[in-house]
Protein backbone atom coordinates (compact mmCIF):
# COMPACT_ATOMS: atom_id res chain seq x y z
CA UNK A 1 0.00 0.00 0.00
CA UNK A 2 1.57 3.80 -1.12
CA UNK A 3 -1.34 5.91 -0.69
CA UNK A 4 -4.22 6.49 2.17
CA UNK A 5 -7.86 4.86 0.85
CA UNK A 6 -9.28 7.76 3.04
CA UNK A 7 -7.51 10.82 1.86
CA UNK A 8 -5.14 9.89 -1.17
CA UNK A 9 -1.84 11.01 1.17
CA UNK A 10 0.94 8.98 1.49
CA UNK A 11 1.37 6.37 3.89
CA UNK A 12 4.15 5.26 6.14
CA UNK A 13 5.05 1.69 7.71
CA UNK A 14 4.89 2.01 11.82
CA UNK A 15 4.14 0.49 14.85
CA UNK A 16 1.09 2.43 16.01
CA UNK A 17 1.24 3.55 19.43
CA UNK A 18 -0.60 0.31 22.01
CA UNK A 19 0.03 -1.84 18.93
CA UNK A 20 2.63 -4.82 18.16
CA UNK A 21 2.48 -5.10 14.81
CA UNK A 22 3.65 -2.33 11.80
CA UNK A 23 0.86 -1.66 10.24
CA UNK A 24 0.21 1.59 7.20
CA UNK A 25 -0.72 4.16 8.92
CA UNK A 26 -1.57 7.91 7.39
CA UNK A 27 0.21 10.55 8.83
CA UNK A 28 -2.24 13.31 7.26
CA UNK A 29 -5.99 11.86 8.63
CA UNK A 30 -4.35 9.25 10.77
CA UNK A 31 -6.36 6.24 9.68
CA UNK A 32 -4.50 3.12 10.66
CA UNK A 33 -5.09 0.36 7.04
CA UNK A 34 -4.93 -3.43 8.77
CA UNK A 35 -4.87 -6.12 6.83
CA UNK A 36 -6.22 -9.18 8.03
CA UNK A 37 -6.33 -12.61 6.36
CA UNK A 38 -8.69 -13.56 3.62
CA UNK A 39 -11.54 -16.59 4.03
CA UNK A 40 -12.12 -18.93 1.49
CA UNK A 41 -15.25 -20.96 1.44
CA UNK A 42 -15.64 -23.79 -0.89
CA UNK A 43 -17.58 -27.10 -1.17
CA UNK A 44 -17.34 -30.69 -1.63
CA UNK A 45 -20.43 -31.71 -3.71
CA UNK A 46 -21.14 -35.06 -3.34
CA UNK A 47 -23.60 -37.33 -5.91
CA UNK A 48 -23.95 -41.17 -4.45
CA UNK A 49 -20.15 -42.42 -4.50
CA UNK A 50 -18.48 -39.48 -6.26
CA UNK A 51 -17.03 -35.37 -5.57
CA UNK A 52 -17.27 -32.74 -8.13
CA UNK A 53 -13.90 -31.42 -8.99
CA UNK A 54 -13.57 -28.44 -10.98
CA UNK A 55 -10.54 -27.67 -13.60
CA UNK A 56 -8.89 -24.27 -13.16
CA UNK A 57 -9.19 -22.26 -16.11
CA UNK A 58 -7.40 -19.20 -13.97
CA UNK A 59 -3.89 -18.60 -12.95
CA UNK A 60 -2.66 -19.68 -10.00
CA UNK A 61 -2.07 -23.46 -10.92
CA UNK A 62 -4.62 -23.10 -14.30
CA UNK A 63 -5.05 -26.77 -15.69
CA UNK A 64 -5.02 -28.00 -12.46
CA UNK A 65 -8.34 -30.03 -10.25
CA UNK A 66 -9.87 -28.14 -7.31
CA UNK A 67 -12.84 -28.22 -4.85
CA UNK A 68 -15.27 -25.54 -5.90
CA UNK A 69 -14.46 -22.21 -3.88
CA UNK A 70 -13.28 -18.77 -3.27
CA UNK A 71 -13.05 -15.34 -1.59
CA UNK A 72 -15.97 -14.70 1.16
CA UNK A 73 -17.47 -11.45 0.25
CA UNK A 74 -18.65 -9.04 2.46
CA UNK A 75 -22.08 -8.97 3.41
CA UNK A 76 -22.17 -12.53 3.28
CA UNK A 77 -22.56 -15.72 5.23
CA UNK A 78 -19.81 -18.69 4.79
CA UNK A 79 -22.94 -21.21 3.56
CA UNK A 80 -24.08 -18.48 1.08
CA UNK A 81 -20.86 -17.65 -0.47
CA UNK A 82 -19.52 -22.03 -0.69
CA UNK A 83 -22.81 -21.88 -2.04
CA UNK A 84 -22.58 -18.90 -4.70
CA UNK A 85 -18.78 -20.09 -5.17
CA UNK A 86 -20.31 -23.85 -6.55
CA UNK A 87 -22.81 -22.14 -8.80
CA UNK A 88 -20.43 -20.05 -10.25
CA UNK A 89 -17.57 -22.43 -10.93
CA UNK A 90 -19.76 -25.48 -11.64
CA UNK A 91 -22.81 -24.45 -12.26
CA UNK A 92 -23.83 -26.78 -9.67
CA UNK A 93 -26.77 -26.12 -6.76
CA UNK A 94 -25.89 -28.17 -3.62
CA UNK A 95 -27.70 -28.21 -0.20
CA UNK A 96 -25.05 -27.98 2.57
CA UNK A 97 -24.59 -30.45 5.07
CA UNK A 98 -22.28 -29.34 7.54
CA UNK A 99 -18.47 -28.40 7.86
CA UNK A 100 -16.10 -30.53 7.07
CA UNK A 101 -12.52 -29.17 7.44
CA UNK A 102 -10.71 -25.43 8.86
CA UNK A 103 -7.46 -25.09 7.46
CA UNK A 104 -4.90 -21.76 7.95
CA UNK A 105 -2.79 -20.96 5.36
CA UNK A 106 -0.79 -18.79 7.09
CA UNK A 107 2.39 -18.53 4.12
CA UNK A 108 -0.74 -17.12 2.08
CA UNK A 109 -2.81 -15.28 4.69
CA UNK A 110 -5.72 -17.66 4.25
CA UNK A 111 -7.99 -19.35 6.36
CA UNK A 112 -10.16 -21.98 4.34
CA UNK A 113 -13.43 -23.42 5.60
CA UNK A 114 -15.01 -26.27 3.81
CA UNK A 115 -18.32 -27.76 3.47
CA UNK A 116 -19.57 -31.07 2.95
CA UNK A 117 -22.79 -30.74 0.17
CA UNK A 118 -25.55 -32.89 -1.67
CA UNK A 119 -25.53 -32.13 -5.37
CA UNK A 120 -28.99 -31.37 -5.86
CA UNK A 121 -28.94 -32.95 -9.64
CA UNK A 122 -26.23 -33.38 -12.22
CA UNK A 123 -26.89 -30.81 -14.62
CA UNK A 124 -23.41 -29.04 -13.79
CA UNK A 125 -20.91 -27.65 -16.32
CA UNK A 126 -17.76 -25.42 -16.05
CA UNK A 127 -18.41 -21.77 -15.41
CA UNK A 128 -16.02 -18.86 -16.39
CA UNK A 129 -13.14 -19.86 -13.93
CA UNK A 130 -13.12 -23.57 -14.78
CA UNK A 131 -11.81 -25.67 -18.19
CA UNK A 132 -13.58 -28.73 -17.25
CA UNK A 133 -16.17 -30.07 -14.67
CA UNK A 134 -16.25 -34.08 -13.35
CA UNK A 135 -17.70 -35.90 -11.00
CA UNK A 136 -14.50 -38.48 -9.89
CA UNK A 137 -14.80 -41.46 -7.55
CA UNK A 138 -12.15 -42.11 -4.93
CA UNK A 139 -9.91 -44.33 -6.99
CA UNK A 140 -10.23 -42.13 -10.14
CA UNK A 141 -9.10 -38.72 -8.02
CA UNK A 142 -6.41 -36.71 -9.90
CA UNK A 143 -4.17 -36.82 -6.76
CA UNK A 144 -1.39 -35.65 -8.96
CA UNK A 145 -3.13 -32.85 -10.93
CA UNK A 146 -4.27 -31.22 -7.36
CA UNK A 147 -3.65 -27.67 -7.38
CA UNK A 148 -3.54 -27.04 -3.51
CA UNK A 149 -2.37 -28.85 -0.95
CA UNK A 150 -5.64 -27.56 1.39
CA UNK A 151 -7.84 -29.22 -1.31
CA UNK A 152 -5.67 -32.86 -1.16
CA UNK A 153 -6.02 -33.24 2.43
CA UNK A 154 -9.74 -32.05 2.30
CA UNK A 155 -10.06 -34.49 -0.02
CA UNK A 156 -8.26 -36.84 1.59
CA UNK A 157 -9.97 -36.70 5.13
CA UNK A 158 -13.58 -36.40 3.51
CA UNK A 159 -13.14 -39.91 1.96
CA UNK A 160 -11.33 -41.14 5.29
CA UNK A 161 -14.63 -40.00 7.21
CA UNK A 162 -16.73 -41.77 4.35
CA UNK A 163 -14.62 -45.43 5.18
CA UNK A 164 -15.37 -45.01 8.58
CA UNK A 165 -18.98 -44.02 8.36
CA UNK A 166 -19.00 -41.26 10.38
CA UNK A 167 -18.32 -37.57 8.85
CA UNK A 168 -16.52 -35.20 11.47
CA UNK A 169 -14.81 -31.43 11.28
CA UNK A 170 -10.94 -31.22 10.92
CA UNK A 171 -9.19 -28.45 11.93
CA UNK A 172 -5.63 -27.81 10.95
CA UNK A 173 -2.73 -25.87 9.32
CA UNK A 174 -0.88 -26.08 6.31
CA UNK A 175 3.01 -25.19 6.42
CA UNK A 176 4.99 -24.37 3.76
CA UNK A 177 8.09 -25.28 4.46
CA UNK A 178 11.42 -23.30 4.08
CA UNK A 179 13.33 -23.53 1.04
CA UNK A 180 12.57 -23.49 -2.94
CA UNK A 181 9.89 -25.32 -4.08
CA UNK A 182 6.35 -26.11 -3.17
CA UNK A 183 6.90 -28.39 0.16
CA UNK A 184 4.33 -28.44 2.55
CA UNK A 185 3.68 -29.86 6.10
CA UNK A 186 0.03 -30.48 7.68
CA UNK A 187 -0.86 -30.06 11.31
CA UNK A 188 -4.04 -31.58 12.52
CA UNK A 189 -5.11 -30.46 15.86
CA UNK A 190 -5.72 -33.82 17.72
CA UNK A 191 -9.10 -35.32 18.29
CA UNK A 192 -10.37 -35.11 21.78
ZN1 LIG B 1 -5.35 9.47 5.16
Amino acid sequence: MKFCSQCGAGVERRVPAGDSLPRYVCPQCGVIHYQNPNVVVGVIPQWQDKVLLCKRAIEPRHGLWTLPAGFLENDETTLQGAMRETLEEANARVELLDLHTLFNLPHVNQVYVMFRGNLLDTDFGPGEESLEVALYEEKDIPWGELAFPVIEQTLRLYFQDRKSGRFSIHTGDIIKLPGEGRRFETRMLPKK
